[in-house]
Formats: C-alpha cells, sequence, structure tokens
C-alpha cells in the first residue's frame, strides 16, 4: 500500500515510492471534500491503484467522484479504469501522445505488462480519455473546496496538467517535479519546462507532491535544481552546436543509458541530452527559436 503523507486537513498525498526515487513506483493523491473525494492520479495499474483505493478507504468511506490524470504516462493512468468502475469520472488533457506509445496501444500495453507483470494489469482497460477535458484552465469545485487545474504547456509531455488547492497552497506537479530534479523532457520540451517551473515558482506553493519520489521539505529547492539542471543542459548543448561539435561527441561526457532501465538517472540524463541538443540545432538553424 501506498505510505500517506498529509499534507493538509484532507488533502493527502500517496507515496508510491521513496527509496528507488525517479525509478520507482509514481506518486498519487487524493483530497477529501464533504461531497467526496477527487484523486490525482491513477498509479501504473489496477492493483496499485486498487492499493490506492485502500488507502484512501483507510481515511474515509466518502465516494470518489473525480479522477484528475497530471499526464498520459503509464505509470500515472494504468490504474484508471479502477477509478471509473467505482463511478469517478475523469479529467485530463485530451492530447494522449507520448513518445512511449508509437507503436500503437497494444505494443504500449505489452511493453508495460513487462514492467509491472501480468499479474498487477489483471482487468486493465485503457480509461484516461477524459470526461472533462482541460487544455487551458479550469476549477473543480465539490464539496467546499477549490482545486485549479491548468496546462502549463508541453513541459514533460503534451497533456500536462498542475493541480493547485489555492487555499491549502498544495501543487501537485506530476513529473514536472520528480525527487532527483531531473526530469523528463523528451516528450515535452526544455522551454516549456522552464516556463512551467517559473509558473510554480509564482504560485509559491506550501508543499508539491512531484511525480515520484519524496515530498520535498522545501517546494522552492526542487524547482530551483530542476531549473538548474535543464539551464545547464541547454547551455551545453548550445555551446556543442554553435563550435560544430556532432551529438555523439557532445554526449561523451554522459554515462551511458542503462538498457534494460530506460527511466534509470543515466537514461534520462542521456535521453533528455538528445533531445535538448536537437531543439538546440533546430534554434541554431533558425527553424524554430528557444525562448
Ligand atoms: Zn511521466
Amino acid at each position: 500500500m501506498p505510505i500517506l503523507r498529509r499534507l493538509a486537513p484532507g488533502v493527502y498525498a500517496a507515496v508510491g515510492d521513496t527509496g528507488r526515487g525517479s525509478e520507482g513506483r509514481p506518486n498519487a493523491g487524493f483530497v477529501v471534500t464533504d461531497s467526496g473525494v477527487v484523486v490525482i492520479d491513477a498509479m501504473a495499474s489496477p492493483r496499485q491503484a486498487e492499493q490506492l483505493v485502500q488507502a484512501i478507504r483507510s481515511v474515509t468511506p466518502r465516494p470518489i467522484k473525480w479522477l484528475i490524470l497530471t499526464h498520459h504516462h503509464p505509470d500515472h493512468h494504468f490504474g484508471a479504469i479502477v477509478f471509473r468502475r467505482l463511478g469517478a469520472k475523469v479529467i485530463a488533457h485530451p492530447d494522449r501522445r507520448v513518445l512511449a506509445s508509437e507503436g500503437g496501444e497494444d505494443a504500449l500495453m505489452a511493453n508495460w505488462v513487462r514492467v509491472v507483470g501480468l499479474d498487477a494489469m489483471r482487468g486493465f482497460e485503457f480509461a484516461d480519455v477524459p470526461d472533462r477535458p482541460v487544455t487551458g484552465a479550469d476549477t473543480l469545485r465539490l464539496g467546499g473546496r477549490s482545486l485549479v487545474i491548468t496546462h502549463p504547456g508541453a513541459a514533460h509531455s503534451a497533456g500536462d496538467l498542475l493541480i493547485w488547492l489555492p487555499r491549502e497552497r498544495v501543487l501537485f506537479a506530476g513529473d514536472v517535479l520528480i525527487e532527483d530534479g531531473v526530469t523528463m523532457v523528451v516528450d515535452g520540451s526544455s522551454g516549456s519546462l522552464l516556463r512551467t517551473l517559473a509558473t510554480i515558482d509564482g504560485l509559491s506553493p506550501r508543499r508539491v507532491v512531484p511525480g515520484h519520489g519524496a515530498i520535498p521539505a522545501r517546494p522552492a529547492a526542487l524547482v530551483a535544481r530542476t531549473r538548474e539542471y535543464i539551464t545547464g543542459l541547454r547551455a551545453a548543448m548550445r555551446s556543442a552546436v554553435e563550435q560544430g561539435t556532432p551529438m555523439g561527441r557532445a554526449m561523451a561526457s554522459l554515462p551511458p543509458a542503462d538498457e534494460t532501465r530506460p527511466v534509470s538517472l543515466n537514461s534520462r540524463r542521456r535521453r533528455n541530452a538528445v533531445r535538448v541538443y536537437l531543439e538546440e540545432e533546430r534554434a541554431y538553424m533558425g527553424l524554430d527559436s528557444v525562448p
């Protein structure tokens, strides 16, 4: 069962992993209102979602009314069907495209079975098409609570959403923030990520829930660490492009990717470097601008 952290009265983070950090299981959360429960993210499989439901039931018997997805990566929505079967409606960005699903949904699912095991996937169905799509900003009001849901741009993925509780000053950031600061931008872009980090700074959250790993003691420090990483990577790749260094050589200083671990720290650093090199190259050639 995920470990629950109470962030404010009725506001909980379900921390899926604190040991293996970003490569481990995803985080989720939920908000208990007078009229029912709002769940944020559905975990990586129906089994994990059922464990999340158990954790919710340890706090409240109220019905689960809404599931909000921070984005469409499998580790955050493959448990969604469990909440739908309990009667919840789904709020998400309608753009469900991710690199991992380029081979089609069947291939995506087959890959995922290898990650979480066939047993954990029992009862699986895709359930991330939103009943209530959000492409700009929307406020969910339920039982005296307000959740402000915004699409900050394609930072970590095309369908990113931030979930902000203004009164409690709690932000559910999805994978825009992860424990070690090395957020993946291969499904988004480094420029959008930097703008999203500025948006988060502007909110000045008291607590943030990252997509993976521990809840940081100081939200601003995790935002700063993420910004420092991505700014440094952009500068390094920009100077490589300007000096005509081929991508392979520009990447030589990075440790090799872990072949069987596509989201290990080394793999993320390497995949981000490829992505950012290409962004900088396009900008250098005047194909588009890096803001
Ligand atoms: Zn993700």
